[in-house]
């Protein structure tokens, strides 16, 4: 089977043919009918996020369950099925307490032993997924079926994009109707974010992103207001659209320094505000230590949207299906295998919001 194989860091990934390695007991083999590339493959490419090198990129996909291990009781052959990055144990100290996403283990399944073997010698899938291949194999806890009502190209942007976006809303910050959030930065995640804001009935849904284009889709996926950062200060800007307040809830879609310190400084005092960006390790963030104190706000991390994928993803496929969650307007490429570098640059020049590559 084909896959987009990563061999050196910050050099392009190529296309090569891989032999997977024989099913062990609950895992499962998938044939993917499509797969998003996110920015973390890119974080990934480049060095800031850990794998194991070679390594299949892609961590965002669906398809149909092509075979079983011994023990697999959760889905079968024939099955359609969104993949999840965290595969959840089930028996560590957070998973028994409910935060399926903070899993000691929920991402072994990544590195381990390889899962295929290529011209080069054995492959790891990146975070345990690989989803930007033919097919890949996967442990049953990260294997989630769902309705075959639900168009695959549109379920495979649920497993990450989606659940940590409107997740980052819905789990993490917990907004509620009539509630005012800022949006910052609108790439998928951000634009599913926007959505999650608006399932959720905020009465002002504020969008900041310098790209043209991605402040249009942010309007499109629900936002009441657009900033542009590169013309405006945006705390200056959110306060002015909320009577002189800040917003109730800052979400930070970005991931460094600079963009969580105006995320902070556009929230209200006593707001919350929830950094969903992957930010580099050495990027500290400085906050006066008397705001902390006097200004009471709270300070959220959301990893993987606070989700559980075997809670929240059955209800995503039915919003999507009902018309609540349009996440055809998070895609705004479809491409081949051969193009995820392209997808890349596509992405770091905002031009699209989600490149997804289709498996014929
Ligand atoms: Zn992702
Ligand atoms: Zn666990």
């Amino acid at each position: 089977m084909k896959a987009s194989v990563l061999h050196e860091l910050g050099a392009p990934p190529v296309v090569e043919e891989l032999d997977l390695r024989s099913l062990r007991p609950h895992e499962v083999r998938v044939r993917l009918a499509a797969s998003g590339v996110c920015h973390t493959d890119l974080s990934i490419r480049d060095g800031s996020m850990p794998a194991l090198l070679p390594t299949t990129l892609g961590h965002e996909g669906a398809g149909v369950v092509a075979e079983i291990g011994s023990g697999v009781t959760r889905t079968k052959p024939g099955d359609h099925v969104v993949l999840s990055w965290v595969a959840p144990c089930r028996a560590c100290l957070h998973c028994l307490r409910g935060a399926a996403h903070l899993c000691v283990h929920g991402l072994d399944h990544g590195f381990g032993d390889p899962y295929a073997d290529g011209p080069a010698g054995p492959v790891w899938p990146a975070m345990g997924c690989g989803t930007l291949a033919e097919e890949t194999l996967l442990p049953e806890t990260a294997v989630i079926p769902i309705s075959a009502e639900l168009p695959l190209e549109q379920a495979a942007l649920l497993g990450c994009g989606v659940l940590t976006g409107v997740g980052a809303v819905v789990r993490t910050a917990h907004v509620r109707p009539g509630e005012t959030v800022l949006v910052v930065g609108c790439g998928g995640v951000g634009l599913a974010a926007v959505q999650g804001a608006r399932l959720s009935g905020a009465a002002r849904i504020l969008a900041a992103d310098p790209s043209p284009s991605a402040r249009e889709r942010a309007l499109a996926s629900g936002a009441t207001h657009v900033i542009d950062p590169a013309a405006d200060d945006v705390p200056a800007a959110a306060r002015e659209l909320t009577d002189g307040h800040g917003v109730d809830h800052g979400i930070e879609v970005v991931g460094l320094s600079t963009t969580i310190r105006s995320t902070y400084d556009a929230t209200r005092r006593g707001g919350i505000v929830t950094v969903v960006g992957a930010g580099r390790f050495d990027d500290d963030v400085s906050i006066p230590a008397l705001s902390l104190m006097a200004d009471a706000k709270q300070i959220r991390g959301s990893v993987f949207g606070s989700t559980d994928p075997d809670r929240d993803l059955p209800p995503l496929v039915d919003l999507v299906l009902r018309g609540a969650l349009d996440v055809n307007a998070l895609v705004t490429r479809r491409i081949g295998l051969a193009d995820v570098d392209g997808a890349f640059a596509a992405m770091t020049a905002a031009e699209v919001a989600r490149s997804v590559v289709v498996f014929g």
